[in-house]
């Protein structure tokens, strides 16, 4: 059972770690849930309204720091529900019509109580480019980014766009270079920001001059496998590219 008090995940502590709690375990739950997904097989359920009375093995925590943790599988579903519970929260009214949705009998999605519109999950396609030039990789610090840290060009989706169009024109808007010989590299869904990450591998010039875009990005340069700058840990996509990289096997 999920259940999530503005940005913190209602969690058992026991020895072995932090678990999500079953049923069985929360008292006066007084809805009937909506279904999430089977995480280890088990049918996981969001709960919304949760009467926390005697609750003492239990606590809140902020869904952030589950990334600290050792429990990659926990922190995974639990940023997956935390996604879902934003959007079933974004979505109580119709967007049509404006009458109460209720949820769809057998998809995910919601669906109008007066005008049947149904919407469904919103998931936004987003690129990140492995830029490549001979031995180097072409990192780049965001203006958000904490100091000194660095990753990889990423942005994304416009309407209309192919998203080999998109990492040409991210790459060209973000660090004014060309790029080509785009290939595909794998994806990962990003709950924090409900985007699908697109991975890809492209080359580019390092004699082109850099025009980093000053609202975008503070820095922007090439590295070579030993003189990396602070990245993202491996958990992302972002973070295992360049540690493929920094390995020599991107
Ligand atoms: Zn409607």
């Amino acid at each position: 059972m999920f259940h999530f008090r503005e940005n913190t995940l209602l969690l058992l502590k026991n020895e072995s770690g932090y678990a999500i709690p079953t049923k069985g375990l929360l008292k006066n739950v007084v809805d009937q849930g909506v279904f999430l997904f089977e995480f280890d097989g088990i049918p996981c359920f969001l709960i919304r309204d949760l009467d926390l009375a005697d609750q003492d093995i239990l606590a809140y925590y902020e869904v952030n720091f589950l990334r600290n943790i050792n429990q990659g599988e926990i922190d995974w579903v639990s940023v997956v529900a935390f996604q879902l519970r934003n959007w079933y929260a974004q979505h109580r009214f119709c967007g049509i019509c404006g009458a109460a949705a209720q949820q769809h009998p057998f998809e995910r999605a919601v669906q109008c109580t007066a005008c049947n519109h149904v919407a469904y999950p919103t998931i936004s396609p987003a690129i990140i480019v492995a830029l490549k030039c001979k031995n180097k990789l072409l990192l780049a610090r965001g203006v958000r980014f904490p100091e000194a840290f660095y990753s990889l060009v990423a942005g994304y989706t416009d309407v209309g766009e192919t998203v080999e169009q998109t990492v040409a024109r991210e790459v060209k808007e973000e660090v004014g270079l060309d790029v080509w010989n785009v290939k595909y590299y794998g994806s990962q869904p990003w709950p924090y920001s409900g985007s699908m990450m697109l991975g890809f591998i492209a080359e580019a010039d390092d004699t082109q001059p850099l025009i980093p875009d000053p609202h975008e990005i503070a820095d922007a340069g090439w590295f070579t496998a030993e003189n990396l700058p602070s990245y993202p840990p491996a958990r992302s996509i972002a973070g295992e590219m360049i540690e493929k990289f920094k390995a020599g096997i991107l």
